[in-house]
């Protein structure tokens, strides 16, 4: 595995790859590598000839009060598990080397309609960081396919319009949340969670099943299902929600009546912590 700082350098490699007919797949992250990534890298491994990761702590996606600087960083321990999984190019440029100009006035790609609620709303400006971010790596990258997980399934939603609305010719691939084997998906901020706060995170996970099961039981009202989810998240201590949400899969609409297409999405503070969650709400056949 080779690891590249440089954008410039990065773009010759993909120009190189590409001119040899391989077919790239990009892994983007903020490193902190957990099983999640390890899992991604592999599976991009299966879909294409070479796999990137690309390892960059997109200060842009970061609101004032949030957890940019504490947000862990350790290159040498990443590109040693990045190693182990058949990876080609760790990408990790420095800030400086992705926003010369600045952060504050770079050129900025913003999707409208998908943005602007749930996680949206309580981080005004973060999806805009986060599409600028990606498609600056679709530009430095090239990549033939981009693989992103459905734990941040509203990134997912509208890194998949973004892509459509500009005529991108990538294919986004969707991973399943990966969880511990308590039920709680797996976040590098997990780690910031004291022994009680995690054991309060299962509230998250917890409502995730219920949901599931009161479905299966025929409830149908997305207001109900709602409330119940709410009842068990507020019954963990130290747990404040930012959102509980059934919405359509694509166009993230709230729904009264939840249907094949409905997902629960949940966002809660536990301590300083934020996490988030989702779920389809009838099985995937
Ligand atoms: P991050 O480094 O936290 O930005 O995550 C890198 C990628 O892993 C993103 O596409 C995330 O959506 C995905 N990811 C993080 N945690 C999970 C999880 N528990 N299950 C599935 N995907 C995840």
């Amino acid at each position: 595995m080779e690891i590249i700082h440089s954008p410039q350098e990065m773009t010759a490699w993909a120009n190189r790859t590409r001119a040899a007919g391989q077919r790239i797949a990009l892994v983007p992250t903020m490193g902190a590598f957990h099983e999640v990534h390890l899992r991604l890298m592999r599976t991009a491994a299966g879909h294409a000839d070479r796999v990137v990761v690309s390892l960059f702590v997109n200060p842009i996606q970061f609101g004032p009060q949030e957890d940019f600087d504490r947000y862990p960083r350790d290159l040498a321990r990443d590109a040693a598990l990045a190693a182990n999984v058949k990876v080609d190019i760790l990408f990790a440029p420095s800030p400086q080397q992705m926003y010369p100009q600045g952060s504050g006035t770079t050129t900025k790609v913003v999707v409208s309609g998908l943005t602007d609620t749930l996680c949206g709303r309580s981080r005004p400006g973060h999806f805009d960081g986060v599409t600028t971010v990606v498609a600056k790596l679709f530009n430095i990258v090239k990549p033939n396919l981009a693989i992103f997980g459905r734990k941040d399934f509203q990134q997912l939603a509208v890194i998949g319009k973004m892509v459509r609305d500009l005529n991108w010719d990538i294919e986004i691939v969707g991973h399943p949340i990966v969880r511990e084997a308590d039920g709680l998906a797996m976040s590098s901020r997990n780690a910031y969670l004291t022994d009680t706060e995690r054991q309060s995170g299962l509230a998250l996970s917890k409502g995730m099943q219920q949901a599931r099961q009161r479905v299966r039981a025929g409830v149908t009202s997305a207001g109900q299902l709602i409330e119940e989810t709410e009842k068990i998240l507020l019954g963990h201590p130290g747990v404040a929600i930012d959102y509980v949400n059934i919405v359509h899969r694509l166009t993230l609409l709230d729904q009264t009546e939840i249907n094949r297409d409905s997902v629960l999405l949940v966002a809660a503070r536990v301590g300083t912590t934020r996490l988030i969650d989702n779920t389809v709400l009838f099985d995937e056949q």
